[in-house]
């Protein structure tokens, strides 16, 4: 049996379904008991705080992005590829040159649209 990560903080990052997108994303932690166990997360598509189901997550990523290229204009929910960070999903563009970009540990802002 694998012994998977049970102690989460704040600001980490989770998949589950979100029903509100009706599609499996990574959520943010938004509360934790003192323990450590996630009790409420948040999706930073859609915004809607939900509480966390266990055993609910996958490790399964389908999607894969091209490249991250600072020049490309980017728009959410669009996929990429970070040569350090991994794979990232855009969640939110926060003026027109910076974007919110959910990796698999956290949100990272990035520039974009640089020319
Ligand atoms: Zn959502």
């Amino acid at each position: 049996m694998e012994e998977a990560k049970t102690v989460f903080k704040v600001g980490d990052r989770v998949d589950q379904m979100c029903l509100t997108c009706n599609e499996e994303r990574g959520h943010i932690v938004v509360s934790v008991t003192k323990v450590g166990r996630i009790t409420r997360v948040s999706c930073p598509m859609c915004d809607s705080r939900v509480t966390y189901r266990a055993g609910t997550t996958s490790r399964a990523s389908a999607k894969v992005g091209a490249p991250y290229d600072r020049g490309r204009t980017y728009r959410k929910g669009q996929t990429l590829t970070h040569p350090t960070f991994g794979e990232g999903e855009v969640t939110a563009i926060i003026e027109p040159q910076k974007m919110d970009v959910l990796f698999a540990d956290r949100i990272r802002r990035l520039i974009h649209a640089h020319s």
